[in-house]
């Protein structure tokens, strides 16, 4: 079994790992970013046999239309990540299970629900002596539910907070204080925090309203049959849907805003980030990761929006839990760059680190 890092060793850049296992060439998801026009290098990877996808963000799946530089193979993702993400990059597409095994041209594929996006999943190749990718994966979401992996020999694991320690329950202070002292527009993705935010703010008695990307997202979760979320779960989103008030372009300050993109360079949060940046009539505040040049980093930069971090990747003792479960022999940590790539690693003594390739007989 050889596995390498086409892209996502190194530094927060799209995630592209190539496993060559019984004979088979895999690729585990094809991104693009976050940092837009970023793309893996295919040059030299040679054709593949197919691409698993682990769920729908840009940084995993952004990058499908270069699937003509690996002779075109099927792409296989859940139902949910081809639903959500769309656009003919995945046709033809194949079926991955949320939690269940799938034989794929004589691989088993495993897999179980990631609790970050929806319909967002870890995957298994080859049993305990193959190797566990976690895609993007958290233990603090409110919405999505997250399966204890199996082991294997192999680990490539999200590692992007590095040693960060601090829970979403820790920043949650901080944000509803901004949120009860005026109008708060918290810029969001619909399939990702965006539906976690919105349930826990509404609950919590703001006056929330969100953007249809967001409601169409939720609506979708509710009537799913496939069990992305719970029952409960669908309960919490439905309560908050029938809370929520309609949030558009010209909607006027009020309460928690939620809105897409998550870095106001699109949707509704694009002209209201503008529009409240410039008339003072709403706070900003942004919770993810901003690429260069989005207008996220620029108000945040030129202070005129603020920045707390809304966990949707794994803690430091997360990932030290993960491997409990996965008890890996050689672990490749994804989508971290330096310093915090060398602090990880030394934070964490006695676990086999490799550095973006391995090769086990
Ligand atoms: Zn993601």
């Amino acid at each position: 079994m050889k596995i390498k890092a086409i892209s996502g060793y190194g530094g927060k850049t799209p995630a592209c790992f190539l496993v060559e296992l019984s004979g088979r060439r895999f690729l585990l998801d094809l991104g693009e970013g976050p940092e837009p026009g970023v793309f893996p290098d295919l040059a030299g990877v040679g054709p593949i046999d197919a691409v698993l996808v682990s769920h729908s963000h840009k940084d995993h799946v952004g990058g499908l239309h270069l699937l003509g530089q690996v002779g075109s193979p099927p792409v296989y993702s859940t139902a949910m990540a081809r639903t959500i993400y769309g656009g003919p990059a995945f046709d033809p597409s194949r079926d991955l299970p949320l939690h269940g095994s799938v034989d794929i041209l004589g691989v088993t594929v495993e897999t179980g629900l990631a609790s970050h996006a929806p319909g967002g999943i870890w995957m298994r190749l080859g049993g305990e002596d193959g190797v566990l990718y976690t895609g993007d994966w958290t233990l603090e979401s409110a919405i999505y539910r997250f399966d204890p992996p199996p082991q294997a020999a192999v680990l490539i694991c999200d590692a992007s907070y590095g040693n960060y320690e601090a829970s979403l329950a820790d920043s949650l202070p901080e944000l509803a204080t901004e949120a009860a002292r005026g109008p708060l527009l918290l810029p969001m993705p619909p399939a990702g925090r965006g539906l976690d935010a919105a349930v826990i703010l509404a609950e919590a008695g703001f006056e929330v309203s969100i953007c249809r990307a967001h409601r169409e997202v939720a609506t979708r979760l509710i009537e799913s049959k496939a069990g992305e979320v719970t029952e409960e779960a669908k309960q919490r989103l439905y309560d908050m849907l029938g809370e929520a008030g309609e949030l558009t372009e010209t909607s006027i300050a009020s309460g928690v805003l939620i809105a897409a993109t998550a870095d106001a360079a699109g949707g509704i949060a694009q002209t209201l980030a503008s529009r409240f940046s410039a008339d003072r009539s709403a706070a900003i505040m942004f919770t993810g990761h901003l690429a260069k040049g989005t207008p996220g980093k620029e108000l945040v930069e030129q202070d005129s929006a603020r920045f707390i971090r809304w966990n949707v990747h794994p803690r430091a003792s997360d990932f030290r839990w993960l491997v409990e479960c996965v008890r890996p022999r050689a672990i490749l940590p994804a989508f971290i760059g330096e310093p915090g790539l060398g602090e990880f690693i030394a934070a964490n003594p006695g676990m086999h680190f490799v550095a973006g390739e391995v090769e086990l007989g």
